[in-house]
């Protein structure tokens, strides 16, 4: 692949790093896990960062923290990545999805206020491609409800919503550190929140249901395997110390490709709501309405061999193999997701990405879609 979808941000700071924790003799359950934590805590200016071993587990141990359990019901977006809606799955509750925004491709905040029933016990949103969803409106249904809010934030490290930063709305958010994500712990995960019991729960969980400071094989709960290796957090270390400069990257590729498709009427941008301040996880556009499924997945494949790294995002949630068996979701279920879903592609992203690289990969989409 000459300019590959997404590509990690590893300097020789990250590599000494990791090899300082392979000359300590420590390689888990050593000082980087807690340094890596209170770092990115306070960046999403929480009290507490529990880091586990992906995004995934980490929205796990938020599903448990909050008590979610069989016969609850959880809102959340068909518009995602598997896993956030799986989260609900693993503790024997149901999704119940609602619609998106046509434009921000966010979860609808009414949407959600009419689904509300008597069995939903927690609103779970994503803040799709690092845009930060409407939080104030979601939090105030979640309160008039009595309802927890759980944000799934692994695409949006650094992402705002009136300036308050994605991940410290809820009463616990979940980040991710899969290499393609904004900062990378190669595999790596954290549950951040501002209540002391769920970080103890967590603590707990990740580590096999031990105690805080409890003997080794002593187990108070059932417990998971769910840590981060210190060769994993020390990576995070580092790409904590860099943060501001990784996300000034992708905000000025995020603006290098705006710029060029912006104006482009074969293409719809996701549109940014004015009191949000985005992250970018991935560039992701949308054909315009008059394109069809087929032309997306012929124009993916069309750049993928000219060597620009391409991908379908996302397929929507329900219409997965899985949840079409396991619940009967069927296309036209929830239309405004399916019509985005099935005409977006994301392009090649990332910190490194140069300017010359966005101009080649926005010259190739232009003649590409000439022929389409
Ligand atoms: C990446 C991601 C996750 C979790 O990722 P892991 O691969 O388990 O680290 C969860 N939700 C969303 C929306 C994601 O993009």
């Amino acid at each position: 692949m000459q300019i590959p979808l997404a590509r990690p941000d590893i300097t020789e700071l990250e590599i000494e790093a990791g090899l300082d924790v392979l000359g300590s003799g420590r390689l888990s359950l050593g000082p980087r896990q807690e340094q890596f934590e209170q770092a990115l805590a306070d960046f999403v200016g929480c009290r507490h960062g529990v880091a586990v071993s992906s995004g995934t587990a980490a929205l796990h141990l938020a599903m448990i923290g909050c008590g979610i359990g069989p016969g609850d019901q959880v809102i959340t977006s068909p518009f995602s990545f598997v896993a956030s809606a799986n989260s609900a799955l693993f503790v024997n509750a149901t999704c119940k999805f609602v619609d998106i925004d046509p434009d921000t491709w966010n979860i609808d905040p009414e949407l959600i206020d009419r689904a509300v029933t008597d069995r939903t016990k927690a609103i779970l949103p994503v803040h799709v491609f690092g845009q930060c969803c409407r939080m104030d409106r979601i939090m105030q249904i979640a309160d008039a409800h009595g309802l927890a809010v759980i944000e799934d934030a692994c695409e949006a490290l650094g992402a705002q919503f009136d300036t308050r930063p994605a991940g410290s709305f809820g009463r616990c958010s979940t980040f991710a550190f899969y290499p393609n994500k904004q900062i990378t712990t190669a595999e790596g995960g954290m549950l951040v929140t501002n209540d002391q019991k769920i970080a103890d729960l967590a603590r707990s969980l990740r580590n096999q249901g031990r105690g805080a400071g409890g003997q080794w094989l002593v187990h108070q709960r059932l417990g998971y395997n769910y840590r981060l290796s210190e060769l994993h957090a020390a990576l995070g270390c580092v790409q904590m110390q860099r943060i501001d400069e990784i996300l000034d990257r992708r905000r000025q590729t995020g603006q290098w490709y705006s710029q060029r498709l912006g104006q482009d009427d074969r293409i719809v941008l996701q549109k940014i709501h004015p009191q949000g301040q985005m992250s970018r996880f991935v560039f992701v556009i949308r054909l315009a309405d008059r394109y069809q499924q087929a032309q997306r997945d012929r124009l993916v494949q069309m750049l993928n061999d000219q060597g620009i790294g391409t991908n379908i995002y996302f397929v929507p949630i329900h219409l997965q193999p899985f949840y079409r068996q396991q619940f009967g979701y069927t296309e036209g279920d929830f239309p405004i997701c399916e019509r985005i879903g099935q005409r977006c592609l994301a392009l090649p992203f990332g910190s490194k990405l140069t300017e010359q690289q966005v101009e080649k990969v926005c010259c190739t989409l232009n003649e590409l879609l000439e022929k389409l």
